[in-house]
């Protein structure tokens, strides 16, 4: 009989392609959004039909973490029988801004769904899938980082995501759930959110060869991080709750990339090559060289850009109090167990990216000729 789903945070990246499979894998599906001020569904308007229309298997309900008795509502109207727990103030920059609400949401908002299911007498029937990170390992105790590594957080979204993790584990051995981690290492997308690092980069690189920004200011260009595809964690997700047992796995591609390095792949889509100089906040990125051929064939107009140009430029606004140096996971479990390996390679990812990112300003550059407004702002 097919499945009924509920997933929070479906409007962000991992919720629009998490629904999507879903879907395809012929689920009905639910997912929580939270009121905002203006539209927040653009990830998901392409999977989202009339409700008037025959076949609709995708409903929205408005919700929060932060309010139970919406979760228990919802929980007791939907009857899931998995719970895909994403929602979550994500950015860890800003949890260092906003830790208390971080907590509440991303830490005590996993309780209040484990707590739901427990209260509508649905521990056998609910599956629970909670969004787990590898920011939990934080300062590096192991390489690679393994569901036994330690785990050491660094910020209060590592903090928060640490209760999150313990008490998914908790309410698996205390009574009995389906109840799961996936210790996702970052997977990023073309929805990536705008201010994580890897899409600031690739709009910067589409925004800068457009002539539509001058130069990218980013913070500490020395960490590493081992960056997969969404559409692939979200498929470790959905198998890690279709086995015999529960359990927690790491979901990692094993290769680990400094923000430097990313600069430079995403710049060498376009066909400019880099020359970092300088050391600390006084580094800066120029342009080495540039492939034209390449440049027109991606960007479709003669570069605007030239060798000696500085490009990147480092701005310790974006520094924070404290850091994770090196993230690399150890996928063996979950290959072994749920028969998962990544299928998209960092280089595939990046020039999807990219080419994403330029289709996206030559989009508003068009509206700009024209004299309209451009949303889709280089400035962020
Ligand atoms: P996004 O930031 O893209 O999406 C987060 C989602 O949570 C959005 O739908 C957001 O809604 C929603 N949300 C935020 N706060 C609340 C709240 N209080 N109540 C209800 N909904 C809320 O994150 P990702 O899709 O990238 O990540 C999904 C999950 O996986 C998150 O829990 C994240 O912490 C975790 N994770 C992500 C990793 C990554 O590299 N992407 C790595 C490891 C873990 P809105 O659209 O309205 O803002
Ligand atoms: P995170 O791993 O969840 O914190 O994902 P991010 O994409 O936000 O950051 C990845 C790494 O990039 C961190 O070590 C950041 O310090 C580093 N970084 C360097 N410059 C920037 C920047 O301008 N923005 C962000 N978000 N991260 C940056």
């Amino acid at each position: 009989m097919a499945k009924t789903a509920l997933v929070t945070g479906i409007t962000g990246q991992d919720g629009a392609y998490l629904a999507e499979l879903l879907l395809q894998k012929g689920y009905t599906v639910h997912g929580i959004k939270r009121r905002a001020s203006l539209f927040n569904t653009d990830r998901i308007d392409h999977l989202y039909k009339d409700r008037h229309e025959k076949d609709v298997r995708l409903h929205l309900h408005y919700g929060d973490l932060t309010d139970s008795t919406n979760l228990i509502r919802i929980v007791q109207e939907t009857q899931p029988d998995e719970i895909y727990n994403l929602a979550a103030m994500s950015h860890v920059k800003v949890s260092f801004e906003t830790p208390e609400y971080t907590a509440n949401a991303d830490g005590i908002g996993t309780l209040r769904i484990l707590e739901a299911v427990r209260l509508l007498g649905m521990t056998q029937k609910t599956r629970i899938y909670q969004a787990s990170t590898s920011e939990l390992y934080g300062l590096v105790q192991e390489i690679p980082q393994k569901e036994t590594t330690p785990f050491y957080p660094r910020s209060p979204y590592g903090v928060a995501k640490i209760y999150g993790f313990w008490i998914t584990k908790n309410y698996r051995e205390s009574y009995g759930m389906y109840a799961c981690n996936g210790i996702l290492f970052n997977h990023e997308s073309p929805i990536r959110g705008e201010t994580f690092v890897t899409r600031k980069i690739t709009r910067a690189v589409a925004a800068i060869a457009l002539g539509m920004q001058k130069k990218l200011y980013l913070g500490n260009l020395n960490a590493k991080r081992d960056w997969g595809h969404a559409r692939d964690y979200v498929d470790a997700m959905w198998r890690i709750l279709q086995q015999p047992g529960p359990d927690d796995y790491v979901i990692a591609t094993g290769k680990t990339t400094e923000i430097r390095d990313f600069c430079r792949m995403a710049f060498g889509e376009i066909g400019v090559s880099l020359d970092f100089r300088g050391a600390e906040e006084k580094e800066v990125a120029v342009v080495a060289s540039i492939d034209e051929a390449r440049f027109e064939s991606i960007v479709k107009s003669k570069p605007s850009l030239k060798a000696g140009d500085e490009v990147i430029a480092v701005d310790p606004q974006y520094y924070r109090p404290a850091e994770v140096d090196l993230l690399v996971g150890d996928a063996t479990k979950a290959k072994e167990k749920l028969g998962w390996t990544p299928q998209c390679t960092l280089d595939q990812m990046v020039s999807e990216m990219v080419q994403s990112d330029v289709k996206l300003f030559q989009r508003d550059r068009l509206l700009h000729v024209h004299g309209h407004k451009v949303l889709e702002s280089a400035e962020w």
